[in-house]
């Protein structure tokens, strides 16, 4: 029947009849209106210790959070979870991963008790059809989400799920994937990357770590890349291995920086884009965050 002859066949159906028509017939040709995009991020994380210390950069992940609406749930891209494969986080109650050495016990005690949300972790698997997307039961939280997250969200009252980086893909295979999980704006999801920018752990000044500011090379590729950022040029940004000197000390293994090619990739024409923690730190890294629409 078509949508005339259809609407013709109301008309003649008594009231309550044609309004059970009607509600039938709405998900196929009136589907339910969607949530007005979510926001979308790209945290530069920094130490693990940013989960415990009050600084300038803890103060802006919990400004950012003030500017967003409340998240139905949030899907994380982290530095800290790679695999062969894609995976998202399908537990009822992710576990709080302590995934670094050496730091002090409070960091440990931490426990970022989020729930999980198996529902979105299928959804994030049905959207995905440029790879099979596996549903993990054994990762949880590690701290490229919580160490961030517990500022945005203190209460803990947001499921997270988080979708790993295939160590086996190149940026663009990255790129691609996250443009899939668009959708996911428009059901409340806050899509979160959480890397560092500009992140060489091996040129580290380790008695300045918590001094802002930057060498040489880390301050030109941060300054390339926001330029980059700002006008949408995403082309080089994915081709960051072709981008020179800085580019390459900057992002001398791609884990950090990919999540942020996540972050990009979600980005429409008519969302606005910004800029916020935007500093170099200890020299070799930044703790430079966006926030887009
Ligand atoms: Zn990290």
């Amino acid at each position: 029947m078509d949508r005339k002859s259809f609407l013709k066949t109301l008309a003649v159906l008594p009231v309550t009849a044609a309004a059970m028509k009607l509600h039938e017939l709405r998900p196929l040709t009136d589907p339910l209106p969607n949530t007005q995009a979510m926001p979308v991020l790209f945290l530069g994380h920094g130490s693990p210790m940013n989960a415990i210390e009050e600084n300038e950069f803890v103060t802006g992940f919990r400004n950012i959070a003030k500017t967003i609406p409340q998240p139905t749930a949030i899907l994380c891209i982290s530095a800290h979870w790679e695999t062969k494969g894609t995976f998202v986080t399908a537990m009822q109650q992710p576990p709080t991963i302590h995934d670094f050495g050496g730091f002090p016990k409070e960091l440990y005690d931490v426990r970022y008790n989020a729930p999980g949300s198996p529902d979105l972790a299928s959804k994030t698997k049905s959207l995905i059809t440029q790879t099979e997307v596996g549903l993990d039961d054994k990762w949880g939280l590690d701290h490229g989400a919580w160490s961030v997250i517990k500022h945005l969200y203190p209460k803990a009252d947001v499921p997270v799920v988080q979708m790993s980086l295939d160590y086996t893909k190149p940026a663009q295979f990255h790129y691609e994937l996250a443009r899939q999980l668009q959708a996911l704006r428009k059901k409340g999801v806050l899509i979160i990357g959480s890397g560092n920018m500009v992140h060489n752990l091996g040129m580290v000044e380790w008695r300045r770590l918590n001094e802002t500011f930057g060498f040489d090379w880390a301050v030109e590729a941060s300054e390339k890349m926001k330029q980059l950022i700002l006008s949408d040029n995403h082309t080089p940004l994915i081709q960051y291995s072709s981008q020179g000197r800085a580019f390459q000390l900057s992002i001398p293994s791609p884990e950090h920086y990919l999540p942020l090619l996540y972050s990009l990739a979600l980005k429409e024409k008519q969302d606005s884009i910004s800029l916020f923690n935007d500093k170099a730190l200890a020299g070799s890294l930044t703790m430079t965050s966006v926030k887009i629409g």
